[in-house]
């Protein structure tokens, strides 16, 4: 049922009985329960004065107000570090609450509704992923070619033309459906626009979006700072704090992106052919190395962490948490093995299937990036800039 009414400084407002078990599909625990106490607000490592952060969001999907909740930036400056869900009285889950309100957006922002089947179904994402892997390595292998002699020869195997090209096809695919989940992503945080809104210096908006995209999402710079991890992990080396781990697998998976990037590049320049036998020194090699590296570290940790569930922060899990973490895995630990088949001596004959596997999985990777858990990294910049802009910080607004 809806009903609509009026907020006098405010557009009208849509009520929506079905926004509480729509979220309910998304993750949500129990939002009904909240009686809007605030333990949640105070504790929170980014709540505002105004005691708004995050009950305000939690009141929105109470009242049905749909329209007001995905308009609200505030939705994608939780850090996800289940302080809140401790102090609730409750036991309403607020950071199960926020996490199913950013899964929800980023399902609102796909006209497709993949995004809402692969994080409402798990057997639908267990079928879907497998299917789409198989179907793309079964498409590779139709170009593959007979190698023969002792050294690996990868792109004697499949030409670099051709997975070069279907590279390309799968990055427009990924950039058609990234630009307009961002299209509409703006567009529905103009829709509610605090009274004092007015227009911003050029100034300001550089400073917004250096904030967000480079302190925020590469430097981390509050997770750091602000999010202390569960209780009685205080004493945890950097190396296994909750932020190094998630930044350890965005940086891995950022540098292989930069480093297959230029892989193409030095290709199309002629400065060196794919697939000719370069050092593990060589810049780019090392790059994507190291990328590896951290994404295997970063993804291994964090699936070891998800399962265990001893961490407040990762107590419960969604459909998205899984299918994204271990695709991420599998493309980070089958290019460590392709590297293996590369540089070992008498290269073993697996190194061809798991070429196809590697590719397969990365492409993958890449195609669902706007449908699941990595649209966060192309909705969250945005709406931080947002916040900067309204209120002069990245948090909730007052
Ligand atoms: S979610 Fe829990 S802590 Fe937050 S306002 Fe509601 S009842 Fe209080
Ligand atoms: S999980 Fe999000 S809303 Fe809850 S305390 Fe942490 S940052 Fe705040």
């Amino acid at each position: 049922m809806s009903v609509t009414t009026q907020d006098r400084s405010l557009a009208p407002v849509r009520l929506e009985r079905s926004l509480i078990p729509e979220l309910e599909r998304f993750g949500a625990v129990d939002v009904s329960a909240c009686f809007n106490c605030g333990s949640c607000t105070a504790v929170c490592p980014i709540g505002t004065e105004d005691g708004a952060f995050p009950r305000r969001l939690i009141r929105y999907a109470q009242l049905g107000m749909r329209d007001r909740l995905a308009a609200s930036p505030e939705v994608w400056s939780c850090y996800a570090c289940g302080e809140c869900t401790q102090s609730c009285p409750r036991d309403a889950d607020p950071a199960g609450f926020m996490a199913a309100a950013r899964r929800w957006a980023t399902a609102s922002h796909d006209h497709t509704g993949l995004a809402r089947r692969l994080a409402t179904s798990a057997p639908f994402a267990t079928v879907f992923i497998t299917l789409l892997v198989g179907a793309l390595a079964a498409f590779l292998y139709t170009a593959h070619r007979p190698v023969s002699g002792r050294e690996i020869a990868l792109f004697e195997y499949l030409p670099a033309t051709f997975v070069h090209n279907l590279g390309i096809a799968i990055l427009a695919a990924f950039g058609v459906a990234a630009i307009g989940g961002l299209v509409r992503c703006c567009r529905t945080l103009s829709r509610v626009r605090p009274a004092e809104h007015g227009t911003r210096s050029t100034r300001a908006i550089g400073e917004a979006v250096w904030f967000a995209v480079a302190r925020e999402s590469i430097a981390q710079e509050r997770m750091r700072r602000e999010c202390a991890d569960d209780p009685g992990v205080e004493a945890r080396p950097w190396y296994l704090r909750r932020w190094f781990i998630h930044a350890a697998t965005m940086w891995g998976f950022l540098g292989l992106l930069v480093a297959t990037i230029a892989d193409f590049l030095l290709d199309l320049t002629g400065l060196k052919p794919t697939g000719v036998h370069v050092p593990l020194w060589y810049p780019v090699r090392l790059l994507g190395t190291l990328g590896g590296l951290l994404l295997v570290y970063g993804t291994s940790v964090s699936i070891v962490r998800r399962v265990r569930k001893r961490e407040r922060s990762v107590a419960r899990s969604s459909v998205s948490d899984w299918w994204f973490l271990w695709l991420l895995w599998f493309a980070g630990v089958s290019g460590f093995a392709l590297e293996l088949a590369l540089y070992l001596p008498d290269a073993p004959g697996w190194g061809y299937p798991v070429f196809l596997f590697h590719v397969a999985v990365s492409m993958t990777l890449v195609l669902l990036a706007p449908f699941g858990k990595f649209a966060h990294a192309i909705y969250r910049p945005v709406a931080l800039a947002v916040l900067r802009l309204r209120s002069g910080s990245g948090g909730a607004p007052a």
